[in-house]
């Protein structure tokens, strides 16, 4: 082919190209092979810096636009096709934009031979991806919305054989606020590039929400042997490491996985996403950079969970339906009477029946309803008693707050409210809260001490199970002890149990603190606690907790016989 002839015919495709190139978003090419000559729309030298848009020397002009790091990839391919063994050019590959930045674009050719067979011409379409929302522009890796493409296509040519693993970048947040989004956008591309390195061909990455990639690895895999995609999570993670140590990352960063494999029978594609991102979130709250495997069981109960808390939020919020206070009779010993008893949350959901204290209390506090609730239970106590007031003088209610009531509300301040406006003495109230490590520092002691300030008396409940010791007690002015039931439960068979009791009882009262029994259920442990002199002693020797009406029943103003 003389010169007048590629001239010719590129002077034919420069025409073709400018009508082309108004049709569309792509750039078009030719690249002629033989006489190494580039020509491109003229819509493209103004994003890049191509000198016009015919070059005759095409492989210069290429390398002075591709990223340099992706440039021996292109070459490879480009290579490939001109000594005939390969056809195909569809690359995904950077270019840098004339302010210097990279640029993702989509290349994809066909191969021209000419007369003799010889590859001849490239003639394409480059798509700058970032536009597109196939792909992400700061990855290059295609979207969620391929994944989930893939996975169809998968399942409906009956291949579903696999698994997914979904990385996300632990503290993630931290980083784009701290450095910027840009430095954010570079830690992304990092470990992008990272996972491509390490999964090479064996299956293909995608870019999720946020932080989270996930790689497809195709594949039946025998599960009780190893776990492949553990594997390849830990050698993700030690690529990331070892890029880092060499300097090859300017931020340091771990990375926490999911997993789920799945197989032909899954037919809801969407639903192996949904559970590779949970896996990973319980990856995530279980200390982070580790890899978690997907479990059904484990699933089902978050998503239980889940209703639940969706159940209590509705029942709060339609105005405590379900909700009620009992009360369990609290008996001073020295005067054999009911003085006091201690409101007890309960729940009777519409959907889930009833439901014990230890199961929802832990969601009321996970999601803060406690705080609402935990108003209307305080107030709802204080009513009652104020009544009870009425037919024993002096009658105190014990109520419990948890520490996310203490810590994330005014629950000070609101009792202090309901005091006020009910009118009625500090005395009637008895707060309970628990011990653990954390009633010695931070804000809880500092609530804890102003309810002592303003003369609101406190119980220690659960005394002998956390951390705390008397002395502490004593200092942090609580007026109760509330031995904890464990230690009541076997006190007429273990020594050690009655021991224990015997001495805490002694020493609280050495310090002037009350003391009450917890959990005393026979008549047997009656007996056996009475000789250790206990001020108050609460049951199901005496009662089980009731409702209000029962309460009034059978223990108010009722004689105690011992
Ligand atoms: P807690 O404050 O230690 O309450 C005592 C628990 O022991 C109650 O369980 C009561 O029913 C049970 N009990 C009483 N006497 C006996 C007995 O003789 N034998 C046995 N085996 N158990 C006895 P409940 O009502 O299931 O409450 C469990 C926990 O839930 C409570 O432990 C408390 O920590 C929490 N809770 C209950 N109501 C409230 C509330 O209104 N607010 C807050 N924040 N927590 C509450
Ligand atoms: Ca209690
Ligand atoms: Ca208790």
């Amino acid at each position: 082919m003389g010169d007048k002839t590629v001239s010719d015919e590129m002077q034919m495709y420069s025409h073709v190209f400018s009508v082309l190139g108004k049709c569309t978003d792509d750039y078009l090419f030719v690249l002629d092979l033989q006489n190494n000559r580039y020509m491109i729309s003229d819509s493209a030298t103004k994003i890049f810096p191509f000198e016009a848009t015919e070059m005759s020397n095409a492989f210069k002009a290429l390398e002075s636009i591709v990223y340099p790091q992706d440039y021996p990839m292109l070459e490879q391919n480009l290579q490939d096709i001109i000594t005939g063994r390969s056809t195909e050019h569809d690359m995904e590959y950077r270019w840098v934009g004339r302010n210097g930045k990279p640029v993702w674009i989509s290349c994809r050719g066909q191969v021209v031979n000419d007369a003799d067979g010889k590859p001849e011409f490239l003639i394409g379409r480059i798509t700058d991806i970032g536009k597109k929302s196939k792909i992400d522009g700061v990855t290059g890796l295609y979207r969620e919305h391929s994944l989930k493409n893939q996975l169809r296509r998968m399942s409906e040519e009956d291949r579903l054989e696999g698994y997914l693993l979904q990385i996300g970048i632990d503290n993630f947040k931290e980083i784009n606020e701290k450095c910027g989004s840009e430095v954010g956008n570079e830690v992304l591309l990092n470990m992008a590039e990272c996972i491509k390195k390490v999964v090479g061909d064996t299956g293909k990455v995608y870019r999720m929400g946020g932080d989270e990639m996930a790689i497809l690895v195709p594949g039946i895999f025998h599960e009780k042997k190893e776990d492949p995609a553990k594997a390849l999570y830990k050698k993700i993670r030690d690529k990331i490491d070892q890029i880092f140590s060499e300097g090859g990352h300017m931020i340091y960063f771990t990375i926490s996985a999911g997993s789920v494999y799945f197989h032909k029978e899954d037919r809801d594609v969407g639903k192996l996403i949904e559970y590779v991102g949970f896996a990973l979130h319980q990856a995530k709250i279980s200390g982070k950079n580790n890899c978690m495997r997907y479990s059904y069981a484990v699933y089902e109960e978050y998503v239980h969970a889940l209703d639940v808390q969706e159940e209590l939020r509705k029942d709060i919020e339609n105005d405590f339906q379900g909700f009620e206070l009992y009360y369990q009779p609290v008996v001073n010993i020295a005067k054999k009477k009911i003085l006091g008893a201690e409101a007890l949350i309960r729940w009777h959901s519409k959907k889930f029946g009833f439901m014990s204290p230890g199961q929802f209390i832990p969601m009321l506090e996970e999601t803060g309803l406690i705080i609402p609730l935990g108003r209307w239970i305080t107030r709802t106590a204080i009513q009652q008693c104020v009544k009870w007031q009425k037919v024993v003088p002096g009658f105190r209610m014990n109520v419990n707050l948890s520490f996310v009531q203490i810590k994330k509300s005014n629950a000070l301040q609101d009792i202090l409210f309901l005091i006020d406006t009910l009118n009625v003495d500090k005395s009637v109230l008895m707060i309970e809260v628990t011990e653990s490590g954390e009633i010695e520092s931070g804000v809880a002691a500092r609530v804890l001490r102003s309810f002592k300030d303003e003369s609101i008396p406190l119980a220690i409940d659960d005394f002998g199970t956390g951390y705390s010791n008397l002395r502490y007690v004593k200092d942090m002015t609580f007026d109760l002890v509330k031995i904890d039931q464990s230690f009541i439960r076997n006190i007429t068979h273990s020594k050690y149990d009655y021991l224990v009791v015997k001495q805490f009882t002694e020493l609280a009262h050495s310090l002037n603190l009350t003391v009450c029994y917890e959990g005393v259920e026979t008549e047997e442990d009656f007996k056996c606690v009475l000789g250790l002199k206990p001020d108050y002693i609460q049951g199901y020797y005496f009662s089980r907790p009731v409702p209000a009406e029962e309460f009034e029943q059978k223990c108010l103003d009722q004689p105690v016989v011992f």
